[in-house]
C-alpha cells in the first residue's frame, strides 16, 4: 500500500465574515494542533485570505491556506478575477479547480477546468481537481464515464512531474450540500475507477501516489467509515467545515484511518 497521507480540506464557500471566519480559523487551528497523520487545509472566501493567513501564522499552524478558485491566465484585463501570483502573494498553497458549484452554477466546462489546473500547478501551487457525476448521470449508470472524462480532460497536457502537487476530489453532485452521502462502497468504487483512469494516463505507480479524497455531506458520524476505504485518502468538507468541533473530529477520523491502512 503506497504511503498516501490523508488530506482534509474545509471549503467555507461563500460563508463567514471577518469575525466568524477568524473565530473558525482559531478553533480549527487549536483543535488540530496535536493531530499528526493528516494534512489539513482551509478554503476561506478571497477577501479573508490574509486575515486567516495571519491567524494560521501567529499560531504556528501547519494548516494549508487554500483558495476556492483561480483565473486561468497569469495577468491582464480580466475584471474581477484573481491570478495565481496574487494567490501566492497572499500565502495560498492549494487551489480548488472545478468544484461542482463552479461547474453547475457558474457553468465551467472540463476544458476551462483543465486550464485552471494547469495554471495552478504551473505556478507551483497544489491543485485539487474536483470531479463527480450528477444524479441523472448516476441514475443512468454513467458515473464511471463521467468521472473518467472529467479526470482525462481535466489533466490534459499536465506532465507527470506535476502530479505530486495534485489531489483529485470525487464529489458526486447529488451528495454535495444535500445531506446524502455516498455509501463507503460507492465512494470506494468511484475512487478505484478514478485511480484506474489516472493509471491509464500516468502509469500505475504515479496513480498510486495521487491522493483521491471524497466530498459530499461528510459529517463526523460517517467520516471514519468512508475514510477507512482503501482508495479514499481523506475528504473535502463543506457544511461541516463551518463548525470547528465537527471539522476537527473529521480531521481526527482521517488521521486515524491513515494509520490503519
Ligand atoms: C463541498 O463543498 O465540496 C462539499 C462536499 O460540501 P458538503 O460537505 O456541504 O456536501
Amino acid at each position: 500500500m503506497p504511503d498516501r497521507k490523508p488530506f482534509v480540506g474545509g471549503n467555507w464557500k461563500m460563508n463567514t465574515n471577518r469575525t466568524t471566519g477568524s473565530d473558525l480559523a482559531r478553533g480549527v487551528t487549536d483543535g488540530v494542533l496535536n493531530i499528526d497523520g493528516v494534512d489539513v487545509a482551509v478554503f476561506p472566501p478571497f477577501p479573508y485570505l490574509l486575515t486567516i493567513r495571519a491567524i494560521l501564522r501567529d499560531r504556528g499552524s501547519s494548516i494549508r491556506l487554500g483558495a476556492q478558485n483561480i483565473y486561468q491566465s497569469a495577468e491582464g484585463a480580466f475584471t474581477g478575477e484573481v491570478s495565481a501570483n496574487m494567490l501566492k502573494d497572499c500565502g495560498v498553497q492549494v487551489v480548488l479547480c472545478g468544484h461542482s458549484e463552479r461547474r453547475h452554477v457558474i457553468g465551467e466546462k472540463d476544458e476551462l477546468v483543465n486550464k485552471k489546473v494547469r495554471q495552478t500547478l504551473e505556478s507551483g501551487v497544489e491543485a485539487i481537481l474536483c470531479v463527480g457525476e450528477t444524479l441523472d448521470e448516476r441514475l443512468a449508470g454513467h458515473q464511471d464515464i463521467v468521472n473518467a472524462r472529467q479526470v482525462r480532460t481535466g489533466l490534459a497536457e499536465i506532465p507527470g512531474s506535476w502530479l505530486e502537487r495534485l489531489i483529485v476530489a470525487y464529489e458526486p453532485v447529488w451528495a454535495i450540500g444535500t445531506g446524502k452521502t455516498a455509501t463507503p462502497q460507492d465512494a470506494q468504487d468511484a475512487h478505484k475507477q478514478i485511480r484506474t483512469q489516472l493509471a491509464k494516463q500516468y502509469g500505475p505507480d504515479a496513480a498510486n501516489r495521487v491522493r483521491i479524497i471524497y466530498g459530499g455531506s461528510v459529517k463526523p458520524d460517517v467520516a471514519a467509515d468512508i475514510f477507512a476505504m482503501p482508495d479514499v485518502d481523506g475528504g473535502l468538507i463543506g457544511g461541516a467545515s463551518l463548525n470547528a468541533a465537527d471539522f476537527v473530529t473529521i480531521c481526527k477520523a482521517a488521521a486515524t484511518s491513515g494509520r490503519s491502512k
